[in-house]
């Protein structure tokens, strides 16, 4: 099988350059754990995909290598320049052009599904803690999960089964124990679920999920989908997760004051990128080498990310900022905890409010993005203009809360937009049952022809 990996992912033979000048020229000694699992499980690593700098990006668009154009509108005959989606779009482009058969990516808060959905493919964001990152390059530590794109739901599985091992040398991995526990519960519940018959099954719709930015041929489409499910036996059940409203902007403190913390370490001095000073420059002083390698280094968008990060975690605004998002956070997970009928594996019973018994759900589904593939911006190189970013940063708004949470989500094909471009849907379960998502996305999957 031939698999692309996204470049913030460490390579022994090719470079791992994070799409940044500031690693432009850089070759990792080693190769990640992800890479060494898939190549002793025979596949061939065919290529380092593009990606926003450092994973920061909604549209692949901040990169070094340039933007990802999105494969579907070259593919319908003509060349309409749509993105690909972010951070992953290189990832999710490679598999939709079918330069491979899958491809690794990262999502720290989207960025497998994102593109996934925009580009029409299957994305899988796994549990947090299930895949090792070792040798992932950090975006955001607490969020970051190295995901698969592949053409269908059973080829993301064959991917995805042999990196979700327990790996000593990521010290945020799941014990082998906890990981055990949570599959169990999962396979006895699928038990209740066998050719295709889903009675019984429960899928949780949350309300706060249909934004007013939501394109209405997004609802009509996941509309079609939960018609389909029902009809082979599964129960609809609205439900509310209260919180959400707060994800994205929680989810922008915690990532950027991560992101500032582990970007702290590309200063010029010990590796990568060093900016050639100004004559007259006095080199005694370091502050001016890392000024002047760090403005030079990392593109408009990072830098943005690490004056934010760092403004939130000043003495200043940390209370109102990083400890609020942190707050939260953990209202976030107990959202879930509520709605979910199999139990959160990483917390013990006396510590979550689980649903009243036969209330709880199987699974929730919600469209994977707010819209198709959005146009190119005219000016790809860099935009840095306060309302673009903003309009990138709320692309993830559905995307956030399942990775603020670390649980498992699946985007999968869902059909078209009134434009005709790909839209997805989204299958989020509960911490660990990974193989509950795979399951109701490959239902999903036979409610359409397939891939695009
Ligand atoms: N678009 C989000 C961001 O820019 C998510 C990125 C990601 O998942 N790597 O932070």
């Amino acid at each position: 099988m031939s698999i692309a990996v996204k470049d913030n992912i460490c390579t022994k033979y090719y470079p791992t350059t994070c799409s940044s000048r500031m690693l432009k020229d850089c070759e990792s000694p080693f190769d990640a754990t992800v890479v060494s699992l898939l190549s002793d499980n025979g596949a061939g690593i065919m290529g380092k995909a593009n990606c926003d700098e450092f994973g920061m990006g909604s549209l692949n668009v901040h990169s070094v290598h340039g933007p990802v154009i999105n494969p579907f509108g070259l593919r319908k005959g003509q060349a309409e320049l749509r993105s690909a989606g972010g951070s992953s779009g290189g990832s999710a482009a490679a598999v939709a052009a079918g330069l491979c058969d899958a491809a690794l990516g990262t999502d720290t808060g989207g960025s497998v599904r994102l593109p996934a959905s925009y580009c029409g493919v299957v994305g899988l964001k796994p549990s947090y803690g299930i895949v090792s990152r070792w040798g992932v390059v950090s975006f955001a530590d607490s969020l970051d999960c190295v995901g698969v794109l592949a053409r269908d739901v059973s080829t993301v599985r064959r991917v995805h089964n042999p990196i979700a091992t327990y790996d000593a040398r990521d010290p945020t991995a799941a014990s082998p124990k906890i990981r055990g526990r949570a599959a169990q519960m999962c396979a006895d519940r699928l038990e209740a679920f066998k050719d295709g018959d889903y009675t019984g099954l429960r899928i949780g719709i949350p309300q706060e999920y249909f934004p007013s930015e939501l394109q209405t041929s997004v609802v009509d489409s996941l509309k079609r989908v939960l018609d389909k499910l029902q009809a082979r036996g599964a129960t609809l059940v609205p439900i509310s997760l209260p919180s959400t409203q707060y994800a994205l902007s929680a989810y922008y403190v915690i990532s950027s004051a991560e992101a500032s913390s582990n970007l702290a370490r590309y200063d010029g001095i010990e590796y990568g990128f060093r900016a050639s000073l100004p004559p007259g420059t006095d080199m005694t002083k370091t502050a001016n080498v890392y000024a002047e390698t760090r403005s030079q280094g990392f593109g408009k968008e990072v830098q943005r990310r690490i004056l934010l990060g760092a403004y939130a975690l000043s003495a200043d605004a940390f209370e109102n900022y990083f400890l609020k998002a942190q707050r939260v956070r953990n209202l976030i997970k107990a959202d879930f905890d509520r709605v979910f009928s199999l139990p959160n594996a990483l917390r013990s019973a006396s510590s979550q409010t689980a649903p009243p018994d036969g209330q709880g759900v199987d699974v929730i589904i919600h469209p994977s993005a707010i819209q198709t593939a959005p146009p190119l911006p005219d000016n790809t190189a860099d935009s840095s203009s306060d309302l673009s970013s903003l309009d990138a940063y709320v692309q993830d708004v559905l995307t956030v809360p399942a990775s603020l949470a670390g649980l498992p989500a699946l985007s999968v094909p869902a059909g078209q937009g009134s434009d005709g471009w790909p839209i997805g849907v989204s299958i989020v379960g509960q911490w660990g049952a990974e193989e509950m998502v795979l399951r109701v996305g490959e239902a999903i999957e036979k409610c359409h022809a397939g891939p695009l």
